[in-house]
């Protein structure tokens, strides 16, 4: 059984994936009333049904279509009749089973395949009206949900820590520093992450990500200059990536995020 965490009419339902007794890596989906953000991994399915005992969903959005996020999507829709939303972006990519690299598969699972409806301007519930933004970079269809009433920020992947020193191969790091940007630009919210879960203020904890990534670019730039190659560049940084850029098969790894640094900066291609 999951202990759900309250921050007034907010819940958070942190599921925890370990293998072999390991703690891997944790993830969660927010309940607000009858709203359901993301759905957690497909190999967690008894998580979900907790959550759904809670009370049912009419409003099912989905912050991207990682599948992390959208692995339960089809049960909740099952079990309650509401159609998911994802970023209009998203509906194709959840319309077919993903292939997905081994690590991903072993850890999450494989999720099935989802019909989803697009996402509008607007989430609206009977208490609640929620402005979608569609937030490029760590996935192509990312979304966050802003109330801007409450000041609450429901931020799926965009966060994740201040200083991320891995992406996904996918990745595009200019477009999520310009969705970094544009979050900052709207007044303090209270944050919710998907992963990292609850955080007071959404304008520290995004604008330390942005510095981190800033100042990273800045640095690969001058090893870049220097003549330095991709990987010479990356451990000079102080990422030490061998390990996860082995398992993933270099889908994850922090050649991958100076890679998109120094094409953001203009320096390749
Ligand atoms: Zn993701």
């Amino acid at each position: 059984m999951i202990e759900p965490q309250d921050f007034g009419p907010v819940r958070y339902y942190q599921v925890d994936r370990s293998i072999a007794g390991r703690h891997i890596i944790s993830t969660g989906v927010y309940r607000i009333g009858d709203l359901l953000i993301d759905t957690g991994p497909p190999r967690c399915p008894s998580f979900i049904r907790q959550v759904l005992e809670d009370g049912p969903v009419r409003h099912l959005v989905l912050t991207h279509h990682h599948e992390d996020h959208i692995g339960n999507a089809a049960l909740v829709a099952e079990r309650c009749g509401s159609t998911p939303r994802i970023h209009p972006l998203g509906v194709p990519l959840v319309a077919r089973a993903p292939t997905l690299p081994l690590y991903r598969r072993v850890v999450w699972g494989t999720p099935e395949p989802l019909r989803a409806r697009e996402l509008g301007e607007w989430v609206e519930t009977d208490r609640y009206r929620f402005r979608v933004i569609h937030t490029p970079g760590h996935a192509v269809d990312h979304v966050v949900l802003h109330e801007p009433d409450q000041d609450w920020l429901f931020c799926g992947d965009l966060y994740l820590a201040d200083r991320l020193r891995f992406a996904f191969s996918d990745e595009d790091v200019g477009a999520l520093i310009g969705s970094l940007r544009a979050l900052l630009a709207i007044s303090d919210c209270q944050m919710y992450c998907q992963h990292s879960g609850f955080h007071r203020g959404h304008q520290h904890r995004l604008g330390r990500k942005l510095d981190f990534l800033l100042g990273l670019r800045d640095r690969a730039v001058v090893h870049f200059e220097e003549g330095r190659t991709l990987g010479e560049i990356t451990r000079a940084l102080g990422i030490h990536d061998r390990f996860y850029r082995f398992v993933s098969g270099g889908d994850w790894s922090g050649r991958n995020l100076v890679r998109g640094l120094l094409r953001d900066a203009g320096k390749i291609h």
